[in-house]
Protein backbone atom coordinates (compact mmCIF):
# COMPACT_ATOMS: atom_id res chain seq x y z
CA UNK A 1 0.00 0.00 0.00
CA UNK A 2 0.98 3.21 -0.46
CA UNK A 3 2.26 4.05 3.26
CA UNK A 4 4.86 1.16 2.59
CA UNK A 5 5.76 2.50 -0.54
CA UNK A 6 6.58 5.87 0.57
CA UNK A 7 8.14 4.49 4.15
CA UNK A 8 10.44 2.69 1.61
CA UNK A 9 10.94 5.37 -0.50
CA UNK A 10 11.83 7.58 1.95
CA UNK A 11 14.04 4.92 3.94
CA UNK A 12 17.44 5.72 3.00
CA UNK A 13 16.71 9.29 4.29
CA UNK A 14 14.69 8.50 8.00
CA UNK A 15 17.67 6.54 8.27
CA UNK A 16 21.39 8.25 9.19
CA UNK A 17 22.99 6.85 5.62
CA UNK A 18 24.65 9.50 3.61
CA UNK A 19 22.36 11.74 1.71
CA UNK A 20 23.22 12.51 -1.71
CA UNK A 21 22.29 14.73 -4.66
CA UNK A 22 21.49 11.20 -6.27
CA UNK A 23 19.77 9.54 -3.40
CA UNK A 24 17.35 12.63 -3.12
CA UNK A 25 16.28 12.31 -6.77
CA UNK A 26 15.97 8.74 -6.67
CA UNK A 27 13.87 8.99 -3.33
CA UNK A 28 11.73 11.76 -5.52
CA UNK A 29 11.52 8.95 -8.08
CA UNK A 30 9.83 6.35 -5.53
CA UNK A 31 7.84 9.08 -3.68
CA UNK A 32 6.27 9.75 -7.38
CA UNK A 33 5.98 6.00 -8.32
CA UNK A 34 4.52 5.48 -5.01
CA UNK A 35 1.80 7.82 -5.72
CA UNK A 36 0.73 6.79 -8.96
CA UNK A 37 0.60 3.23 -7.89
CA UNK A 38 -1.78 4.41 -5.12
CA UNK A 39 -3.99 5.49 -7.65
CA UNK A 40 -2.97 9.29 -7.79
CA UNK A 41 -3.79 10.64 -11.02
CA UNK A 42 -0.32 11.01 -12.89
CA UNK A 43 -0.60 15.20 -13.47
CA UNK A 44 -0.71 15.76 -9.64
CA UNK A 45 1.99 12.89 -8.70
CA UNK A 46 4.35 14.82 -11.41
CA UNK A 47 3.16 18.13 -9.94
CA UNK A 48 3.68 16.94 -6.70
CA UNK A 49 7.31 15.74 -6.84
CA UNK A 50 7.99 18.54 -9.10
CA UNK A 51 7.25 20.80 -5.34
CA UNK A 52 8.99 18.37 -3.52
CA UNK A 53 12.06 18.94 -5.32
CA UNK A 54 11.97 22.39 -5.54
CA UNK A 55 11.45 22.64 -2.12
CA UNK A 56 14.19 20.32 -1.37
CA UNK A 57 16.47 22.54 -3.93
CA UNK A 58 15.44 25.75 -2.41
CA UNK A 59 16.28 24.52 1.22
CA UNK A 60 19.16 23.63 0.34
CA UNK A 61 18.21 19.92 1.71
CA UNK A 62 21.98 18.47 1.20
CA UNK A 63 23.71 21.26 3.08
CA UNK A 64 21.90 20.74 6.25
CA UNK A 65 21.99 19.03 9.59
CA UNK A 66 19.76 16.29 9.09
CA UNK A 67 18.47 16.39 5.50
CA UNK A 68 16.78 13.46 5.83
CA UNK A 69 14.64 14.29 8.56
CA UNK A 70 13.95 17.63 6.28
CA UNK A 71 13.43 15.98 2.89
CA UNK A 72 10.31 14.21 5.00
CA UNK A 73 8.90 17.44 6.79
CA UNK A 74 9.08 18.61 2.65
CA UNK A 75 7.46 15.56 1.69
CA UNK A 76 4.94 15.64 4.76
CA UNK A 77 3.82 19.59 4.52
CA UNK A 78 3.23 18.93 0.78
CA UNK A 79 0.68 16.03 1.09
CA UNK A 80 -0.99 18.16 3.89
CA UNK A 81 -1.17 21.22 1.40
CA UNK A 82 -2.48 18.65 -1.32
CA UNK A 83 -5.28 17.15 0.77
CA UNK A 84 -6.44 20.77 2.06
CA UNK A 85 -4.35 22.18 4.72
CA UNK A 86 -6.35 22.81 7.52
CA UNK A 87 -9.44 20.96 9.34
CA UNK A 88 -12.33 22.43 8.03
CA UNK A 89 -15.44 21.43 10.69
CA UNK A 90 -18.77 21.31 9.07
CA UNK A 91 -21.03 24.52 8.94
CA UNK A 92 -24.07 24.07 11.56
CA UNK A 93 -25.55 27.27 12.28
CA UNK A 94 -29.12 27.11 10.98
CA UNK A 95 -31.82 25.89 12.88
CA UNK A 96 -32.50 23.57 11.78
CA UNK A 97 -29.40 23.20 9.91
CA UNK A 98 -30.36 20.59 7.23
CA UNK A 99 -27.28 18.37 6.32
CA UNK A 100 -28.00 16.62 2.88
CA UNK A 101 -26.08 13.63 2.32
CA UNK A 102 -25.35 11.98 -1.58
CA UNK A 103 -23.13 9.16 -2.99
CA UNK A 104 -23.16 5.98 -4.71
CA UNK A 105 -24.94 3.02 -3.59
CA UNK A 106 -22.64 1.50 -1.26
CA UNK A 107 -20.43 4.41 -0.39
CA UNK A 108 -21.30 4.47 2.83
CA UNK A 109 -24.09 7.26 3.18
CA UNK A 110 -26.51 5.35 5.74
CA UNK A 111 -23.73 4.72 7.92
CA UNK A 112 -22.19 7.80 7.88
CA UNK A 113 -25.21 9.25 8.58
CA UNK A 114 -25.57 7.53 11.65
CA UNK A 115 -22.14 8.27 12.87
CA UNK A 116 -22.56 11.82 12.23
CA UNK A 117 -25.79 11.68 13.93
CA UNK A 118 -23.73 10.28 17.21
CA UNK A 119 -20.81 12.45 16.21
CA UNK A 120 -23.04 15.73 17.12
CA UNK A 121 -25.42 14.59 19.66
CA UNK A 122 -22.50 13.98 21.99
CA UNK A 123 -21.95 17.46 21.13
CA UNK A 124 -24.57 18.14 23.55
CA UNK A 125 -25.76 21.18 22.07
CA UNK A 126 -27.06 19.32 18.80
CA UNK A 127 -30.23 17.36 18.59
CA UNK A 128 -30.30 15.39 15.56
CA UNK A 129 -33.21 13.86 13.61
CA UNK A 130 -32.57 11.56 10.50
CA UNK A 131 -34.48 11.46 7.33
CA UNK A 132 -34.72 8.33 5.09
CA UNK A 133 -35.06 9.55 1.46
CA UNK A 134 -34.14 6.32 -0.08
CA UNK A 135 -37.37 5.13 -1.53
CA UNK A 136 -36.25 2.39 -4.31
CA UNK A 137 -34.97 -0.44 -1.28
CA UNK A 138 -37.30 -0.56 1.63
CA UNK A 139 -34.69 -2.22 3.43
CA UNK A 140 -32.51 1.05 2.84
CA UNK A 141 -35.47 2.81 5.39
CA UNK A 142 -35.05 0.13 8.00
CA UNK A 143 -31.17 -0.04 7.99
CA UNK A 144 -31.87 3.34 8.71
CA UNK A 145 -33.85 2.82 11.15
CA UNK A 146 -31.60 0.02 12.68
CA UNK A 147 -28.77 2.83 12.71
CA UNK A 148 -30.88 5.56 14.90
CA UNK A 149 -31.64 2.92 17.47
CA UNK A 150 -27.89 2.07 17.82
CA UNK A 151 -27.33 5.63 18.60
CA UNK A 152 -30.39 6.66 19.98
CA UNK A 153 -31.68 9.14 17.18
CA UNK A 154 -34.73 9.57 16.06
CA UNK A 155 -35.52 8.55 12.29
CA UNK A 156 -37.91 10.35 9.96
CA UNK A 157 -39.15 7.74 7.51
CA UNK A 158 -42.68 7.59 5.39
CA UNK A 159 -43.17 3.88 3.74
CA UNK A 160 -45.18 4.05 1.18
CA UNK A 161 -44.25 7.88 -0.05
CA UNK A 162 -42.11 7.35 -3.25
CA UNK A 163 -41.14 11.20 -3.58
CA UNK A 164 -38.12 11.79 -1.53
CA UNK A 165 -38.36 15.46 -2.16
CA UNK A 166 -41.96 15.78 -0.34
CA UNK A 167 -40.28 13.07 2.43
CA UNK A 168 -37.60 15.82 3.11
CA UNK A 169 -39.78 18.74 3.31
CA UNK A 170 -41.77 16.75 5.59
CA UNK A 171 -38.83 15.62 7.47
CA UNK A 172 -37.77 19.35 8.06
CA UNK A 173 -41.22 20.46 9.18
CA UNK A 174 -40.72 17.15 11.57
CA UNK A 175 -37.60 18.63 13.21
CA UNK A 176 -39.14 22.36 13.33
CA UNK A 177 -41.90 20.75 15.38
CA UNK A 178 -39.78 18.53 17.60
CA UNK A 179 -36.81 20.85 18.54
CA UNK A 180 -34.47 18.93 16.51
CA UNK A 181 -31.47 21.66 15.28
CA UNK A 182 -29.71 19.52 12.49
CA UNK A 183 -31.83 17.29 10.27
CA UNK A 184 -29.59 14.63 8.27
CA UNK A 185 -30.94 13.72 5.02
CA UNK A 186 -29.91 10.09 3.61
CA UNK A 187 -30.62 9.87 0.40
CA UNK A 188 -30.87 7.05 -2.62
CA UNK A 189 -27.78 5.71 -4.73
CA UNK A 190 -26.96 3.93 -8.17
CA UNK A 191 -24.18 1.96 -8.86
CA UNK A 192 -22.71 4.00 -11.21
CA UNK A 193 -23.40 7.45 -12.19
CA UNK A 194 -26.88 7.79 -13.56
CA UNK A 195 -28.75 10.75 -15.37
CA UNK A 196 -31.75 9.53 -12.85
CA UNK A 197 -29.58 9.47 -10.00
CA UNK A 198 -28.01 13.16 -10.37
CA UNK A 199 -31.60 14.69 -11.45
CA UNK A 200 -33.03 13.34 -8.18
CA UNK A 201 -30.45 14.51 -6.22
CA UNK A 202 -30.42 17.90 -7.50
CA UNK A 203 -34.14 17.85 -7.20
CA UNK A 204 -33.86 17.34 -3.41
CA UNK A 205 -30.70 19.70 -3.08
CA UNK A 206 -32.93 22.64 -4.46
CA UNK A 207 -36.24 22.03 -2.97
CA UNK A 208 -34.45 22.11 0.58
CA UNK A 209 -31.31 24.25 -0.01
CA UNK A 210 -29.43 22.59 2.92
CA UNK A 211 -26.49 24.43 4.79
CA UNK A 212 -24.20 21.39 4.34
CA UNK A 213 -24.46 19.24 0.72
CA UNK A 214 -22.01 15.77 1.50
CA UNK A 215 -20.29 13.74 -0.62
CA UNK A 216 -19.85 10.39 0.65
CA UNK A 217 -17.38 7.90 -1.13
CA UNK A 218 -15.54 4.85 -0.79
CA UNK A 219 -12.08 5.06 0.04
CA UNK A 220 -11.45 1.77 -1.84
CA UNK A 221 -12.67 2.71 -5.48
CA UNK A 222 -9.33 4.30 -6.02
CA UNK A 223 -9.48 6.76 -9.38
CA UNK A 224 -12.89 6.14 -9.60
CA UNK A 225 -13.58 7.52 -6.58
CA UNK A 226 -12.55 10.89 -8.17
CA UNK A 227 -14.67 10.70 -11.22
CA UNK A 228 -17.49 10.04 -9.48
CA UNK A 229 -16.71 13.43 -6.78
CA UNK A 230 -16.28 15.07 -10.31
CA UNK A 231 -19.83 14.20 -11.32
CA UNK A 232 -21.66 14.73 -8.26
CA UNK A 233 -19.73 18.16 -7.68
CA UNK A 234 -20.43 19.54 -11.56
CA UNK A 235 -24.09 18.77 -10.52
CA UNK A 236 -24.45 19.44 -6.64
CA UNK A 237 -21.16 22.15 -5.88
CA UNK A 238 -21.40 19.82 -2.86
CA UNK A 239 -19.19 21.36 0.61
CA UNK A 240 -17.47 18.63 1.67
CA UNK A 241 -16.58 14.69 1.05
CA UNK A 242 -16.85 11.86 3.56
CA UNK A 243 -14.01 9.10 2.67
CA UNK A 244 -15.32 5.94 4.29
CA UNK A 245 -13.79 2.94 4.46
CA UNK A 246 -10.61 4.24 5.31
CA UNK A 247 -10.31 0.91 7.58
CA UNK A 248 -9.45 -0.98 5.20
CA UNK A 249 -6.81 -2.12 2.48
CA UNK A 250 -7.06 1.58 1.29
CA UNK A 251 -4.45 2.62 -1.37
CA UNK A 252 -4.79 5.60 -0.07
CA UNK A 253 -4.82 7.67 -3.80
CA UNK A 254 -8.37 9.05 -3.15
CA UNK A 255 -7.67 11.20 -0.08
CA UNK A 256 -4.90 13.04 -2.17
CA UNK A 257 -6.41 13.39 -5.51
CA UNK A 258 -9.87 14.40 -4.71
CA UNK A 259 -9.07 17.63 -2.84
CA UNK A 260 -6.79 19.08 -6.44
CA UNK A 261 -10.06 17.66 -8.56
CA UNK A 262 -13.08 19.21 -6.59
CA UNK A 263 -11.04 22.09 -5.17
CA UNK A 264 -13.87 21.01 -1.96
CA UNK A 265 -12.30 19.89 1.70
CA UNK A 266 -12.65 16.58 3.00
CA UNK A 267 -14.49 16.56 6.63
CA UNK A 268 -14.59 13.53 7.98
CA UNK A 269 -13.40 10.01 7.37
CA UNK A 270 -15.07 6.39 7.91
CA UNK A 271 -12.94 4.05 9.88
CA UNK A 272 -15.28 1.04 10.33
CA UNK A 273 -18.73 -0.32 10.36
CA UNK A 274 -19.42 0.63 14.08
CA UNK A 275 -21.12 3.55 14.47
CA UNK A 276 -17.94 5.73 16.68
CA UNK A 277 -16.05 4.75 13.57
CA UNK A 278 -15.71 8.68 12.33
CA UNK A 279 -13.06 11.10 12.76
CA UNK A 280 -12.85 14.55 11.86
CA UNK A 281 -10.34 14.85 8.98
CA UNK A 282 -7.12 16.20 8.96
CA UNK A 283 -4.91 16.79 6.28
CA UNK A 284 -1.38 17.00 8.75
CA UNK A 285 -2.41 13.59 10.32
CA UNK A 286 -3.58 11.81 7.07
CA UNK A 287 0.03 12.61 5.43
CA UNK A 288 1.54 11.72 8.77
CA UNK A 289 -0.69 8.37 8.46
CA UNK A 290 0.38 7.92 4.90
CA UNK A 291 3.97 8.82 5.83
CA UNK A 292 3.79 5.56 8.18
CA UNK A 293 4.31 8.01 11.01
CA UNK A 294 0.96 6.87 12.88
CA UNK A 295 -1.79 8.97 14.10
CA UNK A 296 -0.90 9.80 17.80
CA UNK A 297 -2.67 12.61 17.74
CA UNK A 298 -6.13 11.04 16.74
CA UNK A 299 -5.16 8.39 19.60
CA UNK A 300 -4.53 10.91 22.32
CA UNK A 301 -7.93 13.14 20.83
CA UNK A 302 -10.27 10.01 20.70
CA UNK A 303 -8.96 9.17 24.34
CA UNK A 304 -9.70 11.98 25.95
CA UNK A 305 -13.31 12.84 24.87
CA UNK A 306 -14.49 8.93 25.84
CA UNK A 307 -12.41 9.72 29.04
CA UNK A 308 -14.78 10.95 31.79
CA UNK A 309 -13.40 13.50 33.20
CA UNK A 310 -14.52 13.00 36.81
CA UNK A 311 -13.63 9.67 36.63
CA UNK A 312 -10.15 10.79 35.87
CA UNK A 313 -9.51 12.94 38.33
CA UNK A 314 -10.53 10.59 41.11
CA UNK A 315 -8.16 8.03 39.74
CA UNK A 316 -5.61 10.87 39.50
CA UNK A 317 -5.74 11.26 43.25
CA UNK A 318 -5.68 7.12 43.83
CA UNK A 319 -2.63 7.12 42.04
CA UNK A 320 -1.21 10.13 43.57
CA UNK A 321 -1.52 8.17 47.09
CA UNK A 322 -1.01 4.71 46.21
CA UNK A 323 -4.41 3.72 46.07
CA UNK A 324 -5.02 2.86 42.56
CA UNK A 325 -6.37 -1.14 43.11
CA UNK A 326 -7.94 -3.60 40.69
CA UNK A 327 -11.33 -2.14 40.55
CA UNK A 328 -9.93 0.94 39.16
CA UNK A 329 -8.22 -1.45 36.36
CA UNK A 330 -11.08 -2.74 35.61
CA UNK A 331 -13.19 0.59 34.94
CA UNK A 332 -9.76 1.69 32.58
CA UNK A 333 -10.63 -1.80 30.84
CA UNK A 334 -14.00 -0.51 30.18
CA UNK A 335 -12.85 2.92 28.99
CA UNK A 336 -10.57 2.01 26.42
CA UNK A 337 -13.47 -0.72 25.31
CA UNK A 338 -15.33 2.08 24.53
CA UNK A 339 -12.64 4.04 22.70
CA UNK A 340 -13.37 1.11 20.01
CA UNK A 341 -11.41 -2.23 19.49
CA UNK A 342 -8.07 -2.77 21.08
CA UNK A 343 -6.51 -3.41 16.86
CA UNK A 344 -8.39 -0.04 16.24
CA UNK A 345 -6.43 1.77 18.98
CA UNK A 346 -3.17 0.22 18.08
CA UNK A 347 -3.07 0.66 14.97
CA UNK A 348 -2.44 4.41 15.13
CA UNK A 349 -0.04 3.97 17.34
CA UNK A 350 3.34 4.69 15.32
CA UNK A 351 4.70 1.25 13.73
CA UNK A 352 2.32 -0.77 15.21
CA UNK A 353 0.11 -0.73 12.35
CA UNK A 354 3.47 -2.74 10.71
CA UNK A 355 4.27 -4.79 13.52
CA UNK A 356 0.50 -5.95 13.94
CA UNK A 357 -0.23 -7.14 9.98
CA UNK A 358 -1.61 -10.10 10.15
CA UNK A 359 -2.12 -10.56 13.79
CA UNK A 360 -5.31 -11.11 15.29
CA UNK A 361 -5.94 -8.51 18.59
CA UNK A 362 -8.42 -10.77 20.62
CA UNK A 363 -10.90 -8.43 22.29
CA UNK A 364 -11.70 -11.48 24.27
CA UNK A 365 -8.24 -10.90 26.57
CA UNK A 366 -10.54 -8.37 28.27
CA UNK A 367 -13.09 -10.77 28.76
CA UNK A 368 -10.69 -13.13 30.47
CA UNK A 369 -8.74 -10.40 32.67
CA UNK A 370 -12.94 -8.99 33.66
CA UNK A 371 -13.68 -12.69 34.66
CA UNK A 372 -9.78 -12.76 37.03
CA UNK A 373 -10.54 -9.30 38.83
CA UNK A 374 -14.49 -10.47 39.17
CA UNK A 375 -13.16 -12.92 41.23
CA UNK A 376 -11.23 -11.70 43.34
CA UNK A 377 -12.54 -10.47 46.89
CA UNK A 378 -13.11 -6.12 47.55
CA UNK A 379 -10.18 -6.98 50.07
CA UNK A 380 -7.98 -8.23 46.99
CA UNK A 381 -8.79 -5.38 44.64
CA UNK A 382 -7.60 -2.84 46.91
CA UNK A 383 -4.89 -4.63 48.19
CA UNK A 384 -2.79 -7.01 45.72
CA UNK A 385 -0.32 -7.69 47.78
CA UNK A 386 -2.00 -9.78 49.50
CA UNK A 387 -2.62 -12.70 47.00
CA UNK A 388 -0.67 -15.70 48.32
CA UNK A 389 -0.56 -18.83 46.51
CA UNK A 390 -3.51 -20.35 47.68
CA UNK A 391 -5.35 -16.64 47.12
CA UNK A 392 -4.39 -17.19 43.15
CA UNK A 393 -5.32 -20.92 42.68
CA UNK A 394 -8.73 -19.97 44.27
CA UNK A 395 -8.98 -17.52 41.90
CA UNK A 396 -7.92 -19.17 38.73
CA UNK A 397 -10.39 -21.84 39.63
CA UNK A 398 -13.37 -19.00 40.01
CA UNK A 399 -12.33 -17.50 37.13
CA UNK A 400 -11.92 -20.61 35.05
CA UNK A 401 -8.44 -19.63 34.09
CA UNK A 402 -4.95 -20.45 34.97
CA UNK A 403 -2.90 -19.43 37.71
CA UNK A 404 0.10 -18.45 35.52
CA UNK A 405 -3.11 -16.09 33.41
CA UNK A 406 -3.24 -14.72 37.17
CA UNK A 407 -0.10 -14.57 37.57
CA UNK A 408 0.14 -12.53 34.26
CA UNK A 409 -1.99 -10.11 35.25
CA UNK A 410 -1.05 -9.36 38.21
CA UNK A 411 2.39 -8.52 36.57
CA UNK A 412 0.50 -6.58 34.19
CA UNK A 413 -1.19 -4.56 37.06
CA UNK A 414 2.19 -4.34 38.67
CA UNK A 415 3.95 -2.51 35.98
CA UNK A 416 0.48 -0.28 34.69
CA UNK A 417 0.37 0.93 38.10
CA UNK A 418 4.21 1.92 37.67
CA UNK A 419 3.93 3.75 34.20
CA UNK A 420 0.76 5.68 36.24
CA UNK A 421 3.38 7.07 38.67
CA UNK A 422 5.52 8.12 35.70
CA UNK A 423 3.23 9.61 34.11
CA UNK A 424 2.24 11.71 37.22
CA UNK A 425 5.93 12.39 37.93
CA UNK A 426 6.97 13.45 34.43
CA UNK A 427 3.67 14.29 32.37
CA UNK A 428 2.78 13.04 29.03
CA UNK A 429 6.04 13.13 27.07
CA UNK A 430 7.40 9.97 28.34
CA UNK A 431 4.05 8.05 27.64
CA UNK A 432 4.58 9.70 23.97
CA UNK A 433 7.73 8.88 23.70
CA UNK A 434 6.95 5.06 24.91
CA UNK A 435 4.23 4.94 22.31
CA UNK A 436 6.58 5.99 19.56
CA UNK A 437 8.36 2.75 20.07
P1 LIG B 1 -25.06 3.48 1.27
O1 LIG B 1 -25.63 2.57 0.22
O2 LIG B 1 -24.30 4.60 0.67
O3 LIG B 1 -26.10 3.96 2.23
O4 LIG B 1 -23.98 2.62 2.09
P2 LIG B 1 -24.13 1.90 3.50
O5 LIG B 1 -24.09 2.90 4.59
O6 LIG B 1 -25.27 0.97 3.48
O7 LIG B 1 -22.75 1.11 3.57
C1 LIG B 1 -22.42 0.06 2.65
C2 LIG B 1 -21.53 -0.93 3.34
O8 LIG B 1 -20.29 -0.34 3.70
C3 LIG B 1 -22.12 -1.45 4.64
O9 LIG B 1 -21.84 -2.83 4.72
C4 LIG B 1 -21.37 -0.69 5.71
O10 LIG B 1 -21.28 -1.41 6.90
C5 LIG B 1 -20.03 -0.50 5.06
N1 LIG B 1 -19.31 0.68 5.55
C6 LIG B 1 -19.74 1.97 5.58
N2 LIG B 1 -18.78 2.80 6.06
C7 LIG B 1 -17.71 2.02 6.34
C8 LIG B 1 -16.38 2.26 6.84
O11 LIG B 1 -15.98 3.39 7.15
N3 LIG B 1 -15.58 1.18 6.97
C9 LIG B 1 -15.99 -0.08 6.66
N4 LIG B 1 -15.12 -1.08 6.81
N5 LIG B 1 -17.20 -0.34 6.17
C10 LIG B 1 -18.05 0.68 6.01
MG1 LIG C 1 -28.14 3.76 2.13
Amino acid sequence: NLSEKLDKALHVLKGHGQITEINVAETIKEVRRALLDADVNFKIAKEFTNRVKEKALGENVLTTLQPGQLMVKIVKDQLTQLMGGDAEGINLSGNPSVILMSGLQGSGKTTFSGKLASFLKNKKTKKPLLVACDVYRPAAVDQLHVVGEQVGVEVYSDKGNTDPVAIAKAGIAHAKQNGNNVVIIDTAGRLAVDEQMMKEIAEIHKAITPEETLFVVDAMTGQDAVNTAKAFNDVLNFDGVILTKLDGDTRGGAAISIKSVVDKPIKFIGTGEKMDAIDVFYPARMADRILGMGDVVSLVERAQEQYDEEEARKLQKKIAKNQFGFDDFLSQIQQIKKMGSMKDLLEMIPGAGKALKGIDIDDDAFKHVEAIIHSMTPDERTTPTVLNASRKKRIAKGSGRTVQEVNQLLKQFDQMSKMMKMMQGGGGRQMMQMMGK
